[in-house]
């Protein structure tokens, strides 16, 4: 599904919106671009599919432009918090299956929700605690939050402690509770991981557990 051409409207083409459209462009999809400001679109019309000049808080302008036939649309209107309102309500009785919205602010984010946004993003925030939880661990190469308590995380081992040793040795199962699901070494990917595998230093370990303990696993590590 993914690699198929889809069409995308991007509304708004502030610092985000730019970004988004660059990114679908070099996904090779279409994409139309809509921005108020005349300057802003000019900037568009060499790169997108299509690019116009049109205020996307006004209901016939979208419906001229066929907004609701759209497989997403994106509304990237930052500072203009009521025209994102107006884009995102007109969007969505317009008949656009899938809008995607930008929130400056979390009670933006929640009219948002309410007028039927499909998603919210927030990227300075999403983007400032990334980098915060990589500030405060470092050994945390990569992660995601499976849930409010799960976590799948690739961590760093650090600790001669650990080195040498087998999972087995290491009762990962026993002492943290998490699943080991994958061990790279340089560079190399081991995918069904036994309990018989030895740790080397800088092995990056995937593990899934209980957030917590996923943690205590990562504290260990290093
Ligand atoms: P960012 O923080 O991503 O740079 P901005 O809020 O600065 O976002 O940029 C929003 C963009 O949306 C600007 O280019 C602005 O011209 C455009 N915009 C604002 N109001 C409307 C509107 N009613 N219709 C279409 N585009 C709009």
């Amino acid at each position: 599904k993914g690699r198929q051409k889809e069409n995308y409207a991007v509304i708004g083409l502030g610092q985000f919106g730019a970004a988004i459209c660059q990114s679908l462009v070099e996904a090779n999809q279409e994409v139309l671009a809509i921005d108020i400001n005349e300057e802003t679109v000019n900037d568009f019309t060499n790169l997108v599919t299509r690019a116009v000049i049109a205020d996307a808080s006004d209901e016939e302008t979208l419906k001229d432009l066929a907004i609701g036939s759209f497989d997403h649309v994106f509304i990237s209107i930052g500072q203009n918090i009521q025209a994102s309102i107006m884009a995102t309500l007109l969007a969505k009785e317009l008949g656009a299956k899938d809008v995607i919205c930008k929130a400056e602010n979390e009670s933006h984010a929640r009219v948002l929700e309410k007028i039927g946004a499909d998603q919210i993003v927030r990227p300075e925030r999403d983007m400032a605690r990334r980098i915060v939880f990589h500030q405060l661990q470092p050994n945390i190469v990569n992660y995601l939050i499976l849930n409010d308590n799960v976590t799948l995380a690739e961590v760093k081992v650090d600790n001669p402690e650990f080195v040498g040793k087998t999972l087995i040795e290491l009762e990962v199962r026993n002492r943290y509770h998490v699943n080991v699901i994958a061990i790279t070494s340089d560079g190399h990917v081991n995918i069904s991981p036994q309990a018989s595998d030895v740790i080397e230093l800088n092995d990056l370990i995937s593990v899934v557990g209980d957030t917590n303990d996923v943690d205590r696993f990562n504290r260990d590590a290093n």
